[in-house]
């Protein structure tokens, strides 16, 4: 059988993952190098021999995963907070250099359609996905399909006039400003000293996160407002770890954010599909292009 497989390729923040992934969701072959952060064209060379890394059996198409506002239109990404990509025709710049068809979608988005497909969504029709690694990402499902727009909802105000964002934001009192795993490495170095993590806090089961939990529930509640999202998953590296931790006072401001009974009946779930999510929805989206 040709051109059953595609390879899926994650864009992080820290890393990039790509490995091969069948029409079930499952991954092959795999590879992880740290991302390139010198310039776009290097960014967009290693990209390339990333994918080239990998076996080429059977592969029929590229999907990419980035932490970008994508114009679907044009192909263009359009800008990433945390890494060099601004206003680059990024779909013609990878067939250009792979010889493959080639689609993209925000990664965060990837993960939703990863976790709605294979993992922690399913059986939901309206899913909210929030990622919370270097950055915070998110993801909607509505009416059981992908919502496919710019989906920066780590980069929705949650406090007026607050804490600056990170990376190429602009923005003040951004969920990335108060719930990323960033913010908590801060957190952590003011309330623990130099040299403390995010991870630091988690291990204490810090009294601080329950105040993060708070504002990622005001950022849900708000969500669940706008999308009638009936189930919320929560990723990411530091998501998953500190999950136990945040989401009781999560929930505490679920409650009170969002119109009832919408906030009584949300599900609030850890990820289930791990590190594996992005790369697992990248290539879903990777099929699109075959
Ligand atoms: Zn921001």
């Amino acid at each position: 059988m040709k051109n059953k497989r595609v390879i899926g390729v994650d864009l992080g923040g820290t890393k990039i993952l790509a490995g091969i992934v069948d029409e079930e969701g499952t991954v092959h072959e795999r590879v992880e190098r740290p991302t390139v952060t010198t310039s776009q064209g290097a960014l967009l060379d290693e990209l390339a021999d990333l994918v080239r890394s990998l076996p080429q059996d059977d592969v029929g198409a590229v999907g990419f995963g980035i932490p970008s506002r994508i114009d679907h239109e044009h192909g263009i990404a359009l800008g990433a907070v945390n890494i060099p990509i601004r206003d680059v025709p990024f779909i013609d710049e990878m067939h250009r250099r792979l010889g493959l068809p080639v689609e993209m979608e925000n990664d965060a988005s990837c993960a939703a359609l990863a976790e709605f497909t294979l993992g922690a969504g399913r059986g939901a029709n309206d899913l909210l996905l929030l990622t919370l690694g270097t950055g915070v990402g998110g993801g909607i499902v509505a009416g059981g399909k992908l919502f496919r727009a710019y989906t920066e909802l780590g980069h929705m105000v949650i406090v007026e006039g607050g804490e600056p964002c990170q990376g190429a934001c602009t923005g003040h009192g951004h969920v990335e400003s108060y719930c990323s795993g960033r913010a908590a490495d801060k957190l952590a170095v003011k309330l623990l000293g130099a040299g403390s993590t995010a991870r630091d806090l988690v291990e204490q089961k810090h009294p601080a996160l329950a105040e993060v939990g708070r504002h990622l529930g005001v950022a849900i509640g708000s969500l669940v407002n706008i999308f009638g999202s009936t189930r919320c998953v929560i990723g990411g590296g530091y998501g998953v770890a500190a999950f136990d931790l945040l989401v009781p006072a999560a929930r505490r401001a679920v409650l009170s954010e969002a119109l009832a009974p919408s906030g009584a009946e949300l599900e609030i779930e850890r990820a289930a599909l791990g590190a594996d999510a992005g790369l697992i929805g990248a290539g879903l989206v990777g099929f699109e292009a075959l």
